[in-house]
């Protein structure tokens, strides 16, 4: 039997990179996936295939909205290859996951492919195409999640869908339905409303992307009704019935009332759940809690002492950069190191355009902890980078401590603001006050001069283009 220092089951993004800096550290390691490729979520069905669409259909988007302001002529029809548009995706993920194939070979990491199933604390079974069992000092599960529904959808795949389905449809929709303004519906909302759909978002809550600052809600919401998607906010869906190729989804709305909706498809985003199916978790001991999750400690650690767990199967926001983090950070742990996450400054993006970015406490939550704070904001119209790209939308919001000026929170929408949210990382990280930043030299002319100008808005009102 194969004897290993530590075994991953699960190969996404905290699986992979678990294993990477285990095999750095000196640890004999190995991976299990049941699927036949490695990268998890993120690169099969997640966060690459949906950057994918959202580039194409970009690019789309520009071409038939936006050349034509640059003076770009096209002689004849714009027309969008559905099919080739999906075939470029699935050659970016097949190019990303046979990456991480040459990662693994790389570090000389052993990978199996099937179920990983604990036999006990210390041996797990893998049913692929034969059945292996290996014994392993430590275990990381790092098993992930799946998408969820509500308990009165049936998921039929093909007209009611989750992203898994939506990131490979055969035709552009004439009507999707979007269950849930959360990241994920309103990324894929916005694919297929740049192709040509006609889109309606079904929030429950009074507001979309709920959880980030309500400014950035407000602005995304702003920006996508201009584009005339239908924004049903305070919507409580009520059932989802597919009759033909139809599907009807009836909600209700703040007085009450119930209102329909019909559409071809409709794309349940709901949310995620940590998923622990066929791990056999109890063989081993290891606890979960009531929402499915596996229960860590703050050293990430089950109460099996040689199990781990990270990522989206534990507590924690569910993003592909945070399960990377707890994969270093058990890595290291095992090694004997003392490694720390700062969950506090983990980036929260939406890849729309505009795009959304956040790091921090919002204002919401610095009102309701009592924090005296001061705000700085600064709009990209003001900025001459912007009105050169035509990116007008949105703006940078710091938040600094009243008293000190230490940069409490920072929420941006606008152009490129998934790579500026770099920067209020690294301004947090070195607990940076709002002057810090503000005294910073920032190259002129880019976006990135209304995270400056923002933080110049917070100290003083010292903002210099408004
Ligand atoms: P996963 O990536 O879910 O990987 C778990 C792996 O474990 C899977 O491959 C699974 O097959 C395998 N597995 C499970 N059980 C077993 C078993 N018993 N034996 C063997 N293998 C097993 N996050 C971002 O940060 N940025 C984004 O832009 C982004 N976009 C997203 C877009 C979409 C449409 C979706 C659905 C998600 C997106 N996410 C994004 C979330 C991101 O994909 C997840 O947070 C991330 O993949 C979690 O990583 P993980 O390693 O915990 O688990």
């Amino acid at each position: 039997m194969s004897q290993y220092d530590v075994a991953i089951i699960g190969s996404g993004p905290g699986g992979y990179v678990a294993a990477i800096r285990c095999a750095q550290l000196g640890m004999k390691t190995a991976i299990i996936e049941k699927y036949s490729t490695l990268g998890g979520t993120c690169l099969n069905v997640g966060c690459i295939p949906s950057k994918a669409l959202l580039a194409s259909s970009h690019h789309y988007e520009e071409a038939t909205k936006h050349f034509e302001d640059h003076g770009i002529e096209i002689p004849g029809d714009i027309k969008v290859n559905l099919e080739k548009m999906i075939g470029r995706k699935q050659a970016v993920v097949d190019q990303t996951t046979g990456g991480i194939d040459f990662l693994m070979k790389k570090n000389n990491i052993d990978v199996f492919t099937g179920v990983g199933s604990f036999k006990d604390a210390t041996h797990i079974v893998i049913e692929g195409e034969e059945t292996t069992t290996i014994e392993a000092k430590n275990t990381i599960i790092a098993t992930g999640s799946k998408p969820s529904s509500l308990p009165f959808i049936t998921l039929d795949k093909e007209r009611i869908i989750t992203s898994t389905e939506a990131l490979k449809l055969k035709e552009i929709p004439k009507h999707m339905i979007v269950i849930g303004g959360g990241v994920i519906g309103l990324e894929l909302g916005q694919v297929y409303r740049r192709l040509g759909a006609e889109v309606t978002v079904i929030e429950y809550m009074d507001r979309i992307i709920p959880g980030m600052d309500g400014a950035l809600s407000k602005e995304l919401n702003k920006v996508f009704k201009k584009a005339k998607f239908n924004m049903m906010l305070s919507h409580k869906v009520q059932s989802v019935e597919r009759v033909g190729d139809e599907v009807i989804v009836k909600a209700e709305n703040k007085k009450g009332e119930v209102v329909e909706f019909k559409g071809d498809y409709c794309l349940v985003s709901v949310g995620r759940k940590p998923y622990t199916d066929g791990l056999n978790a109890e063989a081993a001991g290891v606890k979960l809690t009531d929402r499915g999750q596996v229960e860590v400690n703050e050293h990430l650690q089950t109460n099996v002492s040689n199990i781990y767990a990270i990522g989206d199967v534990v507590k924690g926001a569910m993003l592909a950069h945070k399960a990377e983090e707890e994969g270093v950070f058990v890595a290291e742990t095992l090694a004997g190191q003392k490694p720390h996450i700062d969950y506090n400054l983990i980036p929260g993006v939406v890849y729309t355009w505009p795009e959304v970015a956040a790091v921090g406490k919002t204002e919401e939550e610095l009102k309701e902890s009592g924090v005296d704070y001061k705000v700085g904001q600064f709009p990209f119209r003001a900025l001459g980078r912007a009105r050169a790209g035509g990116d007008l939308d949105g703006f940078v919001k710091i938040l600094a401590d009243k008293k000190t000026d230490e940069v409490l929170g920072v929420h941006m929408i606008g152009a490129r603001c998934a790579d500026l949210i770099a920067e209020a990382v690294v301004a947090m990280e070195f607990r940076a006050s709002a002057e810090d930043i503000s005294r910073m030299s920032h190259a002129h002319p880019t976006f990135a001069e209304a995270v400056k100008e923002a933080a110049l808005a917070a100290t003083d009102d010292r903002a210099l283009h408004v």
